[in-house]
């Protein structure tokens, strides 16, 4: 914004007339440009000087303080509505990720179930070619299937207490 640009906002700034985003350019401006924050000091000091007059109120001791509060306040109010707007970008962004994620295991485990299953209808047929007679083999049929991820349970203490004995007698 230029100082020109900036001048021309001065009023429409001390009457809460300016946009969110002109107000953001405005404030950014007056806090690097002395001579328009000169200006806004004076006009400020004016208005609100008539302001309080008209409605007889006790006049402000100091202008230029006021007006700083008034600044800084704003300033304060517009950060923390920008950390708040970056949190909630950095939640969705996890939450996006989470979810890509997420996708990407559950399609691998889509992949590995399939390949687990592959195996155990190969092993399936192979045993039943086995056992069986090769005549007898009707693919459509194998309804056994070994399963290969079972383990076998551990045996509980008393188990191996009986297991133990059956073995040294
Ligand atoms: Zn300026």
């Amino acid at each position: 914004m230029t100082c020109l640009e900036a001048q021309s906002k001065i009023i429409a700034y001390i009457d809460y007339n300016l946009e969110k985003d002109q107000k953001t350019e405005f404030l950014k401006h007056i806090q690097c440009c002395e001579n328009c924050k000169d200006e806004l000091n004076i006009y400020y000091t004016m208005i609100e000087g008539m302001r309080q007059l008209d409605n007889n109120m006790p006049l402000s001791k100091d202008f230029s303080v006021e007006l700083d509060n008034r600044i800084e306040h704003e300033l304060r109010v517009n950060k923390n509505k920008k950390s708040v707007m970056r949190s909630s970008i950095a939640v969705m962004a996890i939450v996006l990720i989470s979810f890509v994620l997420l996708t990407y295991a559950n399609f691998l485990n889509i992949i590995h179930e399939e390949e687990q299953a592959k195996l155990k209808a190969a092993q399936g047929e192979y045993y039943y070619y086995q056992t069986f007679d090769g005549y007898m083999f009707e693919p459509e049929e194998h309804a056994l299937v070994i399963n290969v991820e079972e383990e076998t349970p551990e045996m509980s203490f008393y188990e191996k207490v009986r297991y133990y004995k059956v073995l040294n007698h």
